[in-house]
């Protein structure tokens, strides 16, 4: 059943906080207009108030009102991510906070790409890395100089090019450096441990260089910073750079095989190509450390730099967690030997799950306190990943994924902002950002740093608001996420009733134990043997269940998403295993056919907060599972039919 905690939460299926709602946003769409007044009380109105009389007014009223009336009955299509039968992608309700907020700051129209622009919400942004920071394990301290600072980006894709972009920034300055043979610091002895440092020595050399700098006079400073600037890569691109640095190459970045495909498009538009992507094998279903290890062992040997490893918290498929603490060991110890690189989690899905293993105190939860709470979550591996966010170089979160925010809403977070001077535009802010100059005051030119340039500051209300009610703690944001986990383990028992209820119909099987709210489903009809006869089947399913533009939301019973499997991404031996435990013949896997070589699952993400409804009696996962049944069987009798027919016009 739902925390009474979350009532007031959300909207709700059925607009059940509507009064709350109209009732915020008029009264501060009422207070944004008293502001306009305000400004100058003086000015009288500049549209004469007779110019609701005048024809072409009122022609422009019935044109808009008509445009309003189509687009709002267009906008009845739209797909009820807040419903409690949408099972299918990476959102839901939005949270009441957000939504006001968002709603009430748009008037205002703030910029967010600097404070002349917005005066009040580009801090907001800022203390929405802090609060981020806080949950993620991070410094969020602002008076300590190697504190955290995170940024708003349009989503988890332009965090993830943020992320490329700092981690070469980190790695080929020191190598600038060394080129400009910069004064009065010790530099790297040659430019392969230049461009190989661990991000933490990186930072330190940074550190040193400022400090030097710092003691020098003005225009020797500024002599210095130019000629440091001169060899950056930013500033040459990567032809001249690698030429000027023979023992150098581009480098490559690993990630697992699963991961979001926006790691590819920021290989191409950082220039590095996607050839440098290399992926990284899986073992159930997270990447496999050891596989990592043996690809660090065999680039080093051909000298090839690593710039940072992808871990992913959440996959965007499958919900699963790398071992990200294992990656980190293997950042450390690979460091040590004269490779280094940085460790980057993905975790634009899962990075809310943290909220849930937090402590208002800021400390983490133990792991066996969690398991009091739950059946199975977190797992060790889980627990111990989370915990071990605190030490990556960086991190992408989505806010409008699990944060239940309107769109336009991802993160960046790095670990340490004394590194992001290097994104900086302005050659000055190189060297800038000591410990003593206002942390907030530095980051008031935000467009210098991001990826973006004008940006949405209500996006920022939004997500600010929204933590300071919900703070990010198990107390407060984390019941959302406890939620979550708790439905995913109700559809979890309902998936084994499901499988023993239909065995003899269809052979079903949950693949992987979910890590965090995401449940996938394997189907096969009974008897069959054969991968294509499967995935027909589970793509017949999945017609029913995705949302089609001609369908309406009222013939839509339920809906889910679909993804596959395929033993190139989950390995061989969890591809036999699945295959084994749905009755198919391996050998009728092959890659010849379209299609063929992937077994197609069901997907449902489990992030309505009202899915089972005990007043009313309703348990919607209850209902899904009978519903899929249903359709399963009819399906079936339906190609039985059909058969039949083909035989009997046949004979
Ligand atoms: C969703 C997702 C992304 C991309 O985020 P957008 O907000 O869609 O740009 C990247 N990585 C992972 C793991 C995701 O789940």
């Amino acid at each position: 059943m739902t925390d009474p905690a979350l009532y007031p939460c959300f909207l709700g299926p059925y607009g059940e906080n509507d009064g709350l709602l109209e009732r915020l946003v008029v009264e501060f769409l009422r207070d944004h207009v008293y502001w306009r007044r305000n400004v100058h009380p003086e000015d009288p109105p500049a549209i004469p108030t007779q110019a609701v009389l005048r024809p072409d007014y009122q022609r422009f009223e019935a044109q808009l009102r008509r445009e309003l009336h189509a687009l709002s009955a267009a906008l009845k299509r739209s797909v009820p991510f807040h419903s409690p039968r949408y099972l299918g992608h990476m959102v839901s309700d939005l949270a009441l906070p957000g939504l006001v907020a968002q709603i009430m700051a748009l008037p205002y129209n703030p910029n967010n790409v600097s404070e002349d622009a917005a005066p009040v919400t580009i801090d907001l942004e800022i203390r929405v890395g802090l609060q981020l920071a806080r949950m993620l394990g991070y410094v969020d301290d602002p008076a300590r100089s190697d504190c955290a600072f995170g940024h708003l980006t349009s989503g988890g894709t332009v965090a993830n090019y943020q992320a490329l972009r700092l981690a070469l920034a980190l790695k080929a300055f020191p190598v600038a450096l060394r080129a400009a043979r910069f004064p009065g610091v010790e530099l790297p002895e040659d430019d392969w441990c230049a461009f190989n440092l661990h991000p933490h020595a990186a930072l330190d050399l940074l550190q040193r260089a400022r400090d030097r700098l710092a003691t020098l006079a003005t225009d020797e400073c500024a002599e210095w910073r130019r000629r440091v600037e001169h060899e950056r890569i930013e500033h040459l691109g990567h032809v001249e750079f690698f030429r000027r640095h023979p023992t150098l190459s581009p480098p490559v970045v690993l990630a697992p095989l699963t991961a979001h495909y926006s790691w590819s498009k920021g290989m191409k538009l950082l220039g590095l190509g996607r050839e440098q992507l290399l992926q990284v094998p899986e073992r159930g279903m997270r990447m496999d450390p050891r596989a990592l290890a043996g690809m660090l062992d065999e680039l080093h040997r051909q000298r090839r730099p690593v710039l940072t490893a992808v871990a992913v918290l959440g996959t965007t498929e499958f919900g699963t967690i790398d071992p990200v603490h294992e990656v980190l060991a293997l950042r450390d110890e690979h460091a040590a030997r004269g490779l280094g690189f940085g460790v980057h989690v993905d975790a634009a899905w899962g990075g809310y799950l943290a909220s849930l293993l937090r402590k208002p105190d800021g400390g983490l939860r133990p792991l066996e306190e969690m398991r009091r709470e739950f059946e199975t979550f977190p797992s060790a591996s889980t627990h111990a990943a989370v915990a071990a966010l605190s030490r990556c170089d960086s991190l992408t979160v989505d806010p409008h994924k699990l944060g239940f925010l309107p769109y336009g809403a991802g993160a960046f977070v790095c670990r340490d902002q004394r590194a992001m001077g290097l994104l900086s535009e302005d050659a000055d802010y190189v060297f800038a950002g000591g410990a003593t100059d206002d942390y907030f005051r530095r980051y008031h030119q935000l467009g210098r740093y991001i990826p973006e340039g004008s940006k949405s500051g209500a996006a920022a209300a939004a997500v600010y608001v929204t933590h300071r009610v919900l703070p990010l703690d198990a107390g407060h944001f984390g019941r959302i996420v406890a939620q979550t986990i708790r439905s995913t383990e109700a559809f979890c028992a309902h998936a084994r009733r499901f499988i023993a209820a239909l065995a003899g119909t269809v052979q079903a099987c949950v693949p992987f134990a979910p890590d965090s709210n995401l449940v996938c489903l394997a189907l096969n009809p009974a008897g069959n043997r054969d991968v294509a006869v499967a995935n027909a089947f589970v793509c017949r399913l999945y017609e029913e269940l995705r949302s089609m533009p001609g369908r309406s939301v009222q013939e839509q019973e339920f809906y889910g998403s679909m993804t596959s499997l395929r033993a190139q991404a989950v390995g061989e031996a969890d591809m036999a295993r699945v295959l084994g435990e749905l009755d198919l013949d391996p050998a009728s896997l092959h890659a010849g056919r379209e299609g063929g070589d992937r077994l197609f699952i069901l997907r449902h993400t489990l992030m309505n907060p009202f899915l089972v409804d005990e007043e009313n009696g309703i348990d919607y996962i209850a209902r899904y599972f009978d519903h899929l049944g249903q359709r399963a069987q009819a399906i079936l009798a339906d190609t039985t039919a059909r058969a039949d027919d083909l035989q009997g016009a046949a004979s």
